[in-house]
């Protein structure tokens, strides 16, 4: 069997088949090195020069992503996702029109409203999920990126990647995916005419909740992914090769962890459905869900590992239900192993379209009774 025909599942589960040339180990040393011995002709006949711009373990960390999202410009990794999202914004020029999702990952919507305006961009947030919006917000020669989070942080509104990408080209802009929920085992936008995806890395790719990372995936290597490199590499917003080690051994089993984290948020989903102090479950799997018809064209291996909850009895009744959980651990972040739960309206502070009645669950590996059990009995104890 050539290795040209090996899914996806097996090149990741190897991590590309790498070995260590010298002892034939399985798993590559990691390569600390902050520099590389010049060749007696003065040259770098390695391509290894220093440190920040070259690190093996890095590109081949890059080199796993850059498979699984099959984006055929690479991947670029990133000290965190913030870095890597911000490295997009930056990569574009003052006075440039940009269009983002109304419902986002927080802290990157707080950034584009203080610090990238500062830097002359001008954002408007639209409802990437309305098209009839996106169309009407997109300046055609204006415009130079559309953002969109799908599916999107909190509420999980899901946002046509193959229509967002043509109204973006039609204007000629360019569109960004914040992939980090759907992760390419479900979703690979740049296949469905997307630009550019970025990921938090510190979620599901690395998936233990023990690095913080982020990461950026090209179609094309034109103009402006190489200013992104640029950027990358003199700003110094690089990862750390144990961080790119760690962030590699997590993604051997993205696969196995995604399935099944997204099987088991698939039948949370549907049991919170019947439970009488859930007023309302959200989840791209559900009939129900306003994008669950676009989930299930553009998202294959099960609807993703997130899904949020509306509970009777408003905001004192959520807050007191994530007060008892046992097995949830109540903390910010998602896409880990173990399962977790948060208030995110707290969190998200004013502006927010985020219901205050809303919890946030990020399904881990633990077994999916357990989970639904701790729920229930939380949902219960904070309604008495
Ligand atoms: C966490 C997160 C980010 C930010 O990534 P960091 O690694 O924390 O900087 C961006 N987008 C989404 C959807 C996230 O969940």
């Amino acid at each position: 069997m050539s290795r040209k025909s090996w899914s996806p599942r097996s090149l990741a589960a190897q991590a590309m088949g790498k070995v260590d040339a010298v002892t034939k180990a399985v798993v590559p040393p990691i390569h600390v090195a902050t520099t590389y011995i010049r060749d007696p002709d003065n040259g770098y006949s390695t391509g290894f020069v220093y440190g920040r711009p070259h690190n093996e373990t890095t590109h081949e960390a890059e080199s796993v992503l850059a498979m699984l999202e099959q984006a055929e410009a690479g991947a670029l990794l990133f000290g965190s996702g913030s870095a890597a999202a911000t490295a997009v914004f930056q990569a574009l020029s003052p006075g440039d029109h940009v269009v983002a999702s109304k419902v986002m990952y927080w802290a990157l919507r707080n950034w584009l409203m203080t610090e990238a305006t500062r830097w002359g961009l001008k954002v408007e947030f639209v409802e990437t999920d309305d098209l009839a919006a996106l169309q009407a917000a997109v300046k055609p020669g204006v415009t130079k990126l559309v953002w969109a989070e799908t599916p999107s942080n909190p509420l999980w509104t899901i946002t046509d990647i193959a229509a967002a990408s043509e109204i973006a080209h039609r204007a000629g802009a360019k569109l960004a995916v914040d992939s980090t929920c759907a992760s390419p085992v479900h979703t690979r936008p740049l296949t469905l005419g997307a630009d550019i995806v970025m990921h938090s890395a510190t979620k599901v790719l690395n998936g233990h909740s023990d690095v913080i990372a982020g990461a950026l995936c090209a179609r094309e290597d034109d103009a402006f992914w190489n200013r992104v490199k640029t950027i990358q590499k003199g700003q110094g917003g690089i990862l750390g090769p144990f961080e790119a080690y760690l962030l590699m051994r997590g993604m051997r089993t993205l696969h196995v962890r995604q399935e099944r984290q997204s099987a088991s948020a698939m039948a949370l989903a549907q049991r919170l459905s019947a439970h009488p102090l859930v007023a309302r479950v959200l989840y791209p799997g559900l009939p129900q869900h306003p994008g669950h018809d676009i989930a299930a064209r553009q998202m294959e291996n099960g609807f993703g590992f997130m899904l949020s909850v509306q509970v009777t009895g408003g905001e004192a009744a959520a807050i007191a239900t994530a007060a008892h959980v046992e097995l949830y651990k109540r903390a910010t972040s998602l896409g880990g192993v173990e399962s977790l739960i948060e208030h995110r309206a707290s969190i998200e502070g004013a502006g927010s379209p985020c219901p205050t009645d809303l919890l946030r669950l990020s399904t881990g590996i633990e077994d999916v009774d357990d989970l639904y059990a701790d729920l229930d009995a939380a949902l219960k104890a904070g309604h008495a």
